[in-house]
């Protein structure tokens, strides 16, 4: 083209005429069919003075012929050129019809949809994926984070030559290889909903946003290998089931006699993770197994502890808690932390379940809802195989800090006619494990025998994502700081036990219940798609000792508050196996309005003071505040005695 551009300016003084001729032979030519033209007159075909002699027309006939020879050349090479060109375009076009859409799923397709894969899983459907894709350009794929993950190393996918499908031209591997794993990867790297937690108030969350924008793409990524499940029936009616593969099924009989799963929903609920980009009507998809280790909150994005990092739009922080042990356990040596359970998940019931069949003693250490009821669920296996069991606890009487004490006395009572061994006002000073038991030395100097100890002593909320994240914790109560939007800064929400919340009426709090789990994170998720509600509801709690005898509270239930108790008689319908044929559920609070939440218990308080304990069976108790009702309680037992009230 240079070449061509200084030829010109040294021909420019004859272009014009040169030129003209040019055009006007060459259409020429094209009308006459190719007939050769006659010669014509150079006046006729000059813009410039006429033309004079022969030696002019001669040098004139030269020049034009050196352009029309330089212009065919350079037209020869150009079409030739585009043509290679062309060729490259359209072989590039092909190779792209085969790659996936940046917007589109970067996966192998599956046959059907199931359930969130658990992480060993995930990770093999991406590297077959990988060797059967095509290669594609780095510059047009999303950002992913193909080069951080095990899954996507090129190495990975050139170690399978079986694959028989796979026909690359040789000059593309180098560069398509990285690329196409980076496409393959099962973690998005991106969701529009990203909430971290696979428990009750992140499925709650799930559940709200997909109400509200029911196109939503929502991720939950559980540093859990199960799908989101509820935890009460974990404490409770699984230990009462008939079934000798409840550990496996985790089905359970509620106290209503109606099966069903712990599971929220089944696997074929959710959508696969590397599927959710590409669902056309969204869904919830949850990434198993993988735990979220920071959060950049300007870059609104967070890393994995396999170094993945997913961006969001909006979050939800909903890690709940970590069990509490005592000190002196964790201080007792390896052989103790070996025979010590801290009850929270799944494996732990599992584990649970497995010692209390091969040990003679499990001491309970713990007077509150978990450890009572765990200490009446292995209680009433004592019965059958002789299992010894222990429950020890600072207070004088079971759920001490919360019954006002005639109940805490009457529950113990209850308790240990379930089995289990009370020992109260127990401190305990040390552990050991000694002539293969462990020793429990109380600060009384009393000492208990056992072979293994479930430390039911309480929960401490998940606060490790505030560091990176730059998040404020209540020096107080723990947890997330929120507004009463539940919101901790700009796209963050937080919801269930990690939340510390603003109550309008009972001041700044913090609630370990399912309840409060399933409302907050029902708010965080209506708020996440833009509702701006505030979170005012109170939430109830319940605990069951056995399917007789359960317990109902909503607000401050302290037993050192001053309480008013009022009482009735109990009937048949006042059980908690009563309570849940009435909502229908398994989960009393699935009823899951605030109104159902509060009102019956406010209007079910006509009832004389008790007089004869044992003979009646149900009541409310009030705990005041300043002279304020701050909390309530109502019990109810189909056994005759006094219940509870908070
Ligand atoms: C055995 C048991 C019985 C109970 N019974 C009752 C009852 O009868 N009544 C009642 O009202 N309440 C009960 N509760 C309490 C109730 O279950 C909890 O309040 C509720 O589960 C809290 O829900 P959450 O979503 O806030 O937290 P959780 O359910 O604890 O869920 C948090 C999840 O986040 C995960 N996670 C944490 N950090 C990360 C991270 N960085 N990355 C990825 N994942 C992470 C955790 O592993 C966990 O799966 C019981 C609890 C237990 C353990």
């Amino acid at each position: 083209m240079l070449k061509c551009r200084a030829l010109w300016r040294k021909l420019a003084p004859l272009s014009r005429s040169a030129s003209t001729v040019c055009r006007h032979n060459a259409k020429t030519t094209a009308l006459n069919n190719g007939r050769r033209q006659a010669l014509v007159p150079a006046t006729h075909m000059s813009t410039g003075p006429v033309g004079g002699g022969g030696g002019e027309n001669t040098l004139y006939v030269v020049l034009v012929g050196a352009v029309c020879l330089g212009g065919g050349a350079y037209a020869y090479m150009t079409v030739k050129g585009d043509s290679k060109r062309y060729d490259e375009r359209i072989s590039e076009i092909a190779s792209r019809s085969e790659k996936p859409d940046p917007e589109q799923p970067s996966v192998v397709p599956e046959p059907e949809v199931e359930a969130a894969p658990s992480s060993e899983e995930s990770t093999i459907p991406a590297a077959e994926a990988a060797r059967e894709s095509e290669p594609v350009s780095a510059a047009e794929e999303p950002v992913t984070e193909a080069t951080q993950s095990p899954a996507s190393e090129p190495e990975t996918v050139q170690e399978t030559p079986a694959e028989p499908s796979v026909e690359l031209p040789p000059e593309a591997l180098p560069t398509a290889v990285p690329e196409t794993v980076s496409t393959l990867l099962p973690v998005p790297s991106h969701a529009p909903y990203l909430l971290i937690g696979g428990g009750t108030a992140s499925f709650a969350a799930a559940r709200s946003i997909r109400a509200r924008d029911p196109g939503a793409k929502v991720l939950i990524v559980t540093d859990e290998s199960d799908l989101p499940y509820m935890r009460p029936p974990l404490s409770k009616e699984l230990w009462f089931s008939d079934d000798p593969s409840v550990t496996e099924t985790l089905r359970f009989k509620q106290w209503n006699g109606k099966e069903r799963s712990i599971y929220f929903q089944p696997s074929s609920f959710y959508v696969k993770p590397e599927d959710l980009v590409s669902a056309e009507n969204g869904g919830v998809a949850v990434l198993t197994g993988k735990k979220v280790v920071q959060m950049d909150v300007r870059g609104n994005k967070v890393k994995l502890d396999d170094d993945t990092e997913i961006s969001y739009d909006k979050c939800l922080i909903a890690t709940g808690g970590v069990p509490r042990n005592l000190q002196v356990i964790e201080k007792a040596g390896d052989e103790v932390m070996k025979r010590t359970t801290l009850f929270r998940k799944i494996e732990d019931f599992k584990s649970l379940d497995n010692v209390s069949r091969n040990v003679k003693s499990v001491a309970i250490i713990g007077g509150g809802f978990l450890g009572s009821e765990l200490a009446c669920a292995l209680g009433r296996r004592s019965s059958e195989t002789g299992l010894e069991v222990i429950q020890m606890f600072p207070e004088k009487g079971n759920m001490g800090k919360v019954l006002p004490e005639y109940l805490s006395n009457w529950t113990t009572e209850k308790v240990k006619r379930e089995g289990v061994r009370i020992v109260p006002e127990a401190l305990v000073k040390s552990v050991a494990f000694k002539d293969d038991k462990l020793e429990i030395l109380l600060k009384d100097g009393r000492q208990v025998k056992t072979d293994h100890i479930v430390a039911a002593v309480g929960l401490e909320p998940n606060v490790d994502l505030a560091k990176s994240a730059g998040l404020e914790v209540d020096s107080d109560f723990g947890g997330y700081r929120v507004n009463a939007e539940l919101q901790a800064r700009s796209n963050i929400w937080v919801a269930g036990d990690a939340a510390c919340f603003y109550d309008i009426r009972l001041g700044r709090r913090r609630v370990e219940h399912h309840d409060h789990a399933v409302v907050s994170g029902r708010l965080a998720g209506e708020n996440m798609t833009g509702a701006n509600k505030p979170y005012w509801h109170q939430s109830m709690f319940w605990s069951d000792l056995g399917p007789d005898v359960g317990y109902e509270a909503i607000g401050i239930v302290d037993s050192s508050l001053p309480t008013v108790g009022v009482f009735a008689k109990a009937t048949a319908k006042d059980t908690p196996k009563a309570a849940t044929e009435q909502s229908g559920t398994g989960i009393r609070s699935e009823s899951e309005t605030e109104a159902t939440a509060i009102s019956p218990i406010a209007s079910s308080t006509p009832a004389p003071v008790v007089e004869h304990k044992d003979e009646y069976g149900k009541g409310v108790i009030f705990y005041l505040r300043d002279k304020v009702v701050v909390g309530s309680s109502y019990g109810m037992s189909s056994i005759g005695c006094l219940l509870p009230e908070r």
